[in-house]
């Protein structure tokens, strides 16, 4: 019989598969759900941007394109960095593909293997350890919870750094809990990482669009100049620009890294869609005006679920800064008996009771690599909003303590 490759083993499984397996199979009978696991906007893509990928169509650009991107889109994201983060980088150091998620994971292959360490603090996005177990590193999982406001501080990073540190992660709006780092912050790291110049800093933007006032916006690359040559800031279309299914992700950084990467991806994936690449340069080059608009959309509906959760007193949460997350604590439900003799234990058997008896579905923290809390989206409309929270608050208060 023959063998699939042992590495594959390092994948584990997922920890929030029954949840999506529960919620199948009560689709399948019919029922409607609310819910609240979407992780892409529910914003249809600007008009503009469409017709800018219908154009491509129409001008034949329906060929390979060059591995990192067209001249045009790389030029395009140059002046994004330029314009948002105040980076100039040139055209050899940046580097497009088929959405971050393929980039995220080359990127880190690139630069770290069997016998490496990988910084992630948690909670954290369950494939940036996929990522990690598939390029055979091993994940140092520093653990941030609500009273740091899920950020890791500079003693925690110190505390982690080891002479087998190749890599710290960080993820700022983060999914899952929407923490958002003040310039000042991450200045601090930069200054920790300053003492340990063999280590790289690979920086998820992905949500950087999304964030709330007074909140503002700040990546690494930017408040530790001395960490340019040795940090790849990775962003892309899917979140900010309602273009999940476009698939164009973006990366720029020291030209080294960038060469690693474009090297992988010329032997294996080869350039991304020319069509999406030619909406992407309209949506980066384009009128910017309606990314704001989302952001108070979405800084609205999270005022509004933080509402009506707070009717219990059993969810503990924090007002998430950025993303389209809301990631409360269950643990005071933990050992507590749901009507049907259903017994509490993690946040994956609330997130279980939840759809079976309210139909709502959340995220359990299991999945992130931090319980008891689970993930709310609020990538959907108020109506549901309004409704499913209220589910939330109901299954929470119907449980009882175990006598
Ligand atoms: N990074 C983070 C933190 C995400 O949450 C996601 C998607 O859920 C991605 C990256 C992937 O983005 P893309 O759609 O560009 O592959």
């Amino acid at each position: 019989m023959p063998q699939l490759n042992s590495a594959l083993g390092r994948l584990k499984p997922s920890a929030i598969s029954d949840v999506f397996d529960r919620a199948a199979k009560l689709r399948a009978e019919g029922l409607e759900l609310l819910d609240f696991s979407v992780g892409e906007p529910d914003f249809d893509t600007p008009d503009a941007i469409c017709q800018a990928g219908i154009q491509a169509i129409n001008n034949g650009e329906t060929r390979y394109t060059a591995v990192d991107g067209t001249t045009e889109l790389k030029q395009a994201i140059a002046a994004k960095f330029r314009r948002d983060n105040g980076l100039d980088f040139s055209l050899d150091q940046i580097v497009a593909a088929s959405g971050a998620k393929p980039l995220l994971a080359v990127a880190i292959q690139a630069v770290a293997g069997p016998g490496d360490e990988v910084i992630l603090p948690t909670p954290c996005w369950t494939s940036h350890v996929g990522m990690i177990d598939l390029c055979g590193a091993e994940t140092r999982f520093v653990e941030c919870n609500i009273d740091s406001g899920f950020r890791i501080t500079p003693t925690q990073l110190r505390n982690a750094l080891t002479p087998k540190t190749r890599l710290l992660l960080l993820c700022s709006p983060s999914n899952p809990t929407g923490a958002v780092y003040s310039a000042e912050e991450l200045a601090d790291l930069g200054k920790v990482l300053a003492d340990f110049p063999n280590v790289w800093v690979l920086s998820d933007d992905l949500y950087e669009h999304i964030v709330f006032a007074p909140n503002i916006f700040a990546t690494i690359a930017e408040v530790s100049p001395e960490l340019r040559d040795r940090t790849l800031t990775v962003n892309g279309v899917s979140k900010s620009y309602a273009m999940t299914g476009w698939r164009i992700g973006y990366a720029a950084g020291p030209t080294q890294w960038v060469n690693a990467i474009r090297k992988v991806f010329s032997q294996s994936n080869g350039g991304p869609c020319s069509i999406s690449q030619a909406a992407s340069v309209e949506a980066l080059n384009g009128p910017q005006d309606f990314l704001a608009e989302w952001s108070a959309t979405y800084q609205h509906r999270r005022d509004l679920a933080i509402s009506i959760l707070a009717r219990t007193p059993l969810l503990e949460m924090k007002a998430p800064e950025g993303a389209f997350y809301i990631f409360p604590n269950c643990a005071k439900l933990l050992g507590k008996v749901a009507p049907n003799g259903q017994k509490i234990r993690t946040s994956s058997d609330f997130c279980a009771y939840l759809i079976d008896q309210y139909n709502v579905v959340t995220v359990p923290g299991a999945g992130f690599y931090c319980d008891p809390y689970f993930r709310i989206s609020i990538a959907t409309s108020e109506e549901i909003i309004k409704a499913g929270c209220q589910r939330i608050v109901d299954a929470a208060n119907d449980l009882r303590s175990e006598n």
